[in-house]
């Protein structure tokens, strides 16, 4: 399938009257008949497509009576480049019938979704001025939305009792989906090699339009967890690919619709963004969306435009970070401070960062261009940039060693490496920590604990850095980082079995003092009225400090699981039930 293919399409169908056909533009005529077998039919046309790439057609008859949504209130115009007439967007989200309400959201979000697109993009696209389905799910019965499979719960959601997590996976697909209209279906990669620049843009920009939609939701602290981590995680094995990396037949482009082109793409997209700036990241994506809008585009388009917006020679900065495979680890190898001149001077290298270790030397191979983001006690959560494009090199910057100094890299995670701090600066961040949490971003703080585990598990790292920066963080309210922490924690569990019981009593004492003051502070009931966050607090607590042994709650979880299980259905809530079911199956096993 050649990508570089564009042509215009004119669709007709003869079809069972009583089927729905959607395709990518709006019906224009249907005109029923009876074939040859005597089965009454109708002959369905549509609207003639912008020039379109084919991959993007699509066509799917439907069973059944459908239920249609339209907005009438919302005028929104374009103005298509082969004419001059306007048209109002039309917005629509097809349900089986019964099941129009829970089309509501993902409706109200695509309406604010495409404003947004409009005035950061600036650029309206022509499948404006037509119909794009977007919207059809898997109750459909052929549920495709392009060209992928979405479940139910990715559109549909009763929005009185549907919680945060599954409007927020509403609003993502929604966000994401549209996305493509601008990468993708306005401008398409010339070969599937390419394919990130799709789902790479519309991964950050779904999360961008997010982020402007619900500013509550906190999104850019989630995006370390659910996009930044499965980055890393997957970068870091040997076995894993560049962004860019050759597609011989278009049958291959599945295999490379992978982590790496959603994850790590959508993650170098926001580092870069991060770099240069909101105004002249997008003044770049603009021009270059401008320049190739109906046409065909690679990786090094999107570079020059962005050299030009911020005269960077970008094609060279970028280079490594899609052309192969890995991401670097930015080791601290020494600091001296200038007491006269009131600066810090940090020594640092860069290597590939291995998560099984044992990096070899050909293995080793690349310099990265690293935008460093550097947070002192004197910046405070913001922070100065510099690039590291060197194996080995210096940095220097404002300090004053004062009493309660400190300094990170990598502020909030933008950048796409790990940092291997040496154990003195680790002691040093765990005290900062346990001073004040908020001396750092819940970002700092997730990424503080991901990357001491990651280090230590690739046995570059003390796993004493890991326990005490956990230690540093016991006062820790934010779900994002509880969350961290407790994964971490298992995992830790899980690969010291094996120790001694210091060591694995250790563990849980350290599980008690960060989770057991939530589940005394959050208690066992839950109230509708209460935040999304607080709910998913006390179940994560009550989980890991029963895991880590903690009397009150296993007594208390135990006493509510002997009424559940004698008829008081309410003594139990059900997000509990797993909890309370898994743990005291667990502790009756140890005592057969
Ligand atoms: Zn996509």
């Amino acid at each position: 399938m050649k990508q570089e293919k564009r042509s215009t399409l004119f669709q007709h169908s003869p079809v069972d009257e009583n089927l729905t056909v959607l395709t990518n533009t709006d019906e224009i005529s249907s005109v029923p008949f009876v074939n040859a077998a005597g089965m009454k039919m109708k002959e369905v046309k549509f609207a003639v497509t912008p020039l379109m790439s084919t991959y993007t057609l699509f066509k799917i008859n439907v069973v059944g009576r459908l239920r249609r949504w339209r907005i009438g209130l919302y005028r929104s115009y374009c103005r298509p480049n082969t004419s001059t007439r306007r048209q109002p967007i039309q917005l629509r989200v097809y349900t089986v019938k019964g099941a129009s309400g829970q089309g509501s959201l993902a409706l109200s979000v695509a309406k604010k979704r495409w404003s947004i697109s409009r005035n950061i993009l600036t650029l309206h696209t022509r499948w404006a001025s037509v119909t794009w389905w977007l919207f059809l799910t898997s109750a459909l019965g052929n549920g495709k939305l392009g060209s992928h499979h979405l479940p139910d719960d990715a559109l549909l959601c009763d929005e009185r009792t549907a919680t945060s997590s599954a409007k927020k996976r509403i609003a993502y697909t929604v966000a994401h989906e549209l996305a493509h209209q601008w990468f993708g279906n306005l401008v398409t990669m010339k070969w599937w090699n390419d394919i990130w620049l799709n789902e790479g843009f519309a991964t950050f920009v779904g999360w961008l339009a997010i982020d402007h939609l619900f500013p509550e939701w906190d999104i850019w602290t989630g995006y370390i967890t659910e996009v930044l981590s499965g980055a890393l995680g997957l970068d870091g094995l040997r076995s894993s690919h560049p962004i860019d990396v050759p597609v011989r037949i278009g049958s291959e482009a599945l295999e490379v619709l992978d982590a790496i082109s959603y994850k790590k793409g959508s993650s170098i997209i926001r580092m870069l963004n991060n770099f240069l700036g909101g105004d002249v990241f997008m003044n770049g994506v603009r021009s270059y969306l401008k320049e190739f809008q109906y046409k065909n585009a690679v990786t090094a388009d999107l570079w020059r435009h962005l050299a030009l917006s911020s005269g960077l020679d970008i094609p060279t900065l970028m280079q490594a970070w899609t052309d192969k495979t890995g991401y670097p680890l930015i080791i601290v190898e020494s600091e001296v401070y200038d007491d006269e001149a009131k600066t810090l001077t940090v020594t640092l290298s860069q290597s590939r960062f291995l998560s099984g270790g044992e990096l070899k030397p050909e293995e080793d191979a690349v310099t990265w261009w690293v935008p460093l983001t550097v947070a002192t006690h004197l910046t405070g959560k913001s922070s100065e940039s510099r690039v590291f494009s060197a194996k080995n090199g210096i940095i220097t910057f404002p300090y004053d060693a004062a009493e309660n100094s400190f300094w990170k890299l990598n502020v909030n995670g933008s950048g796409v490496y790990r940092v291997k701090y040496g154990n003195t600066q680790v002691a040093n961040i765990s005290r900062t920590l346990q001073l004040s949490l908020d001396n750092f971003t819940a970002g700092d703080r997730m990424m503080f604990v991901a990357d001491a585990y990651a280090l230590t598990s690739a046995g570059l790292g003390d796993i004493k850095n890991v326990l005490d920066l956990i230690q540093g963080m016991s006062k820790e309210t934010d779900f994002n980082v509880l969350t961290q922490i407790s994964s971490t924690l298992a995992t830790l569990k899980s690969i010291t079995y094996k120790e001694s019981a210091l060591i694995r009593d250790g563990l849980k004492s350290l599980g008690k003092a960060v989770f057991s003051p939530l589940v005394k502070s959050l208690g066992f009931e839950f109230s509708v009225e209460e935040e999304y966050f607080t709910g998913q607090k006390r179940i994560l607590a009550i989980s890991v400090a029963s895991g880590c042994g903690e009397e009150f709650v296993i007594s208390e979880l135990r006493s509510r699981f002997d009424k559940f299980i004698a008829g008081d259905l309410q003594a139990l809530h059900p997000e509990l039930r797993s909890t309370a079911m898994n743990l005291l199956s667990a502790m009756h096993r140890l005592t057969l």
